[in-house]
């Protein structure tokens, strides 16, 4: 059959359409220290921090985005409660201990008890009966500073149908949140301003590390998992943030979808101390060299507005 001309140029334009859908990089969003990391600038509450982020989600048609909840900075804090309250009623929660403990600073018992008494909150918290929480993130991301602490929890999470919610997007996002509530205590406009361009620099950097990172390891791309603090700085930034994600082409999608890649079922398996992301732990592992990048401005988020 002869197609016209005019036909195959259609045709020519809808697979590049498709194409530019499947080539999408897919990424999954979760939020950490629910109710709130950092401070507040004064004025502002937690319930409000969390509703904010909320509709930005929803307007953004975001599909459902994890929180990881510490319920012990729910002690003495009513608003806490009801920030997190309003979070699970929109969308899923998961455990990233009861104390935001570190796993390289206590033992493999204290740190399960930590999981454990985490859970009545999640138990409370989930909605429509769902039982979707059994997602543990490590604080600071330590899996453990012995082989043995190491295997020891992951043996722990697994008979206890725990799934690992793995990191392999990062640029620390939560030092800004410092920082912003002291500078829009003082309502310095100038250093909010230098605030929205070093995250947006720092986080369209190393979106790209991370994406290097993934072809040294696994010699291609990967479904990606970011990782993000709820914070003050996050009910301003997140429509930035998420403009830059779909320019740099990735497509949101679950956790669930994002984790079942199968690059996330391997297990570096060793000693780590320190060592940062999924990614950057492999790295170490393999022994690969960091492609060059710059570095987070830490000093300059430290010193501001002070
Ligand atoms: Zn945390």
């Amino acid at each position: 059959m002869k197609i016209p001309v005019s036909m195959t140029w259609l045709v020519g334009y809808l697979l590049m359409a498709l194409c530019g859908i499947c080539s999408a990089q897919k990424l999954a969003i979760t939020f950490d220290d629910l109710p709130l990391n950092g401070e507040l600038p004064p004025g502002v509450t937690r319930p409000e921090t969390a509703k904010n982020v909320l509709a930005i989600l929803k307007k953004r048609h975001a599909p459902p985005v994890y929180g990881f909840i510490n319920a012990k900075k729910l002690e003495g804090s009513a608003d806490g409660a009801e920030a997190l309250k309003l979070w699970a009623a929109a969308e899923p929660v998961g455990n990233h201990t009861y104390s935001h403990m570190d796993l390289e600073q206590n033992s493999v018992e204290a740190y399960e008890r930590d999981i454990a008494e985490n859970e009545p909150v999640l138990e409370l918290l989930k909605a429509d009966g769902r039982d979707d929480w059994h997602w543990l993130r490590y604080p600071y991301l330590h899996e453990g500073d012995t082989v043995e602490k190491r295997r020891a929890v992951r043996a722990y999470l697994k008979t206890h149908g725990y799934k690992i919610a793995q990191v392999t997007l990062d640029w620390e996002d939560y030092l800004w949140n410092f920082a912003y509530a002291r500078c829009a205590a003082k309502n310095d406009a100038k250093a909010i301003q230098w605030l929205r361009s070093s995250y947006l620099s720092a986080a369209s950097q190393f979106l790209d590390l991370g994406r290097a990172q993934a072809k040294l390891i696994y010699g291609h791309e990967i479904n990606y998992v970011l990782l993000m603090h709820l914070g003050a700085f996050s009910s301003t930034i997140l429509p930035d943030a998420l403009d830059l994600l779909k320019k740099k082409g990735f497509q949101l999608v679950t956790l669930e979808e994002a984790e079942s890649d199968p690059a996330y079922d391997g297990d570096p398996d060793v000693a780590l101390h320190d060592a940062g992301t999924f990614l950057d732990q492999w790295m170490q592992v393999k022994q690969i060299k960091y492609p060059e990048h710059a570095d987070k401005p830490y000093k300059e988020l430290d010193s501001i507005c002070q």
